[in-house]
């Protein structure tokens, strides 16, 4: 039972910032996006190619969380956006207070702010960071049973990206159970096949994520629903 109380104090507290990365958000104006995925889903190559076509349209932050290492946030800084490193220093997720910090340092002066999370399918879910959309990637290559088996996470996807289908033909993977089991776990999420380094999908993405941007999304920003 102690236990228990403890996580809910972390949450109770963990809202608590998220709702101030809400307010910084809406009073600077920018549309902020979380994106989540397992070790090796693709997130930092899809992050990059999405920072290079969409950078003459719109000004882009990009806020890494990572356990040790820079190599995500050199990879994005190479594009000439403003990168701030968040080192969890062994946390497996990123948590609203580490994010509320890395705003003192990160750009604000933009349209867009990407956060790359932790690589983790699983309590990234539950940590509220405060921003607008989550965008959850999963890639062929890890299995077309993961739908249900991190529902929390694919729960919370406003967006599924699909990634490393030209990898289909080389690995037994069913894209309509995919298909089929997010919708039982989450109606509302949309599923865009991609493949990152081969550009199959990808602007089918980026004009999806341009209609996700337009200012009446912040009016219905909340806290997403807790699980714990
Ligand atoms: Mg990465
Ligand atoms: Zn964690």
């Amino acid at each position: 039972m102690k236990r228990v109380v403890v996580e809910e104090k972390i949450l109770e507290r963990n809202n608590e910032s998220a709702e101030k990365i809400r307010q910084i958000l809406k009073d600077k104006d920018v549309f902020a996006l979380n994106f989540m995925a397992s070790p090796g889903a693709g997130k930092t190559t899809v992050i990059e190619r999405t920072i290079e076509a969409l950078k003459d349209s719109y000004r882009i932050s990009y806020i890494d969380g990572d356990l040790d290492t820079d190599r995500d946030a050199s990879r994005i800084k190479n594009l000439g956006v403003d990168v701030v490193q968040i080192n969890t220093s062994g946390a497996c997720h990123l948590d609203a207070y580490m994010v509320l910090k890395a705003l003192e340092k990160v750009s604000l002066d933009c349209d867009l702010l990407i956060i790359e999370n932790v690589g983790n399918l699983v309590c990234p879910a539950t940590f509220d960071i405060g921003t607008h959309k989550n965008i959850v990637i999963l890639s062929v290559p890890e299995g077309d049973d993961k739908i249900k088996k991190y529902p929390v996470m694919f729960n919370i996807a406003d967006v599924v990206l699909l990634n490393k289908v030209d990898l289909l033909k080389f690995l037994n993977f069913d894209v309509d159970k995919v298909k089929r089991e997010l919708r039982d776990v989450n109606p509302k999420a949309k599923l865009i096949q991609i493949s990152a380094t081969e550009g199959y999908g990808m602007k089918m993405w980026y004009s999806f994520l341009e209609r996700l941007r337009p200012s009446p999304i912040l009016e219905t920003v909340g806290p997403f629903p807790q699980t714990v």
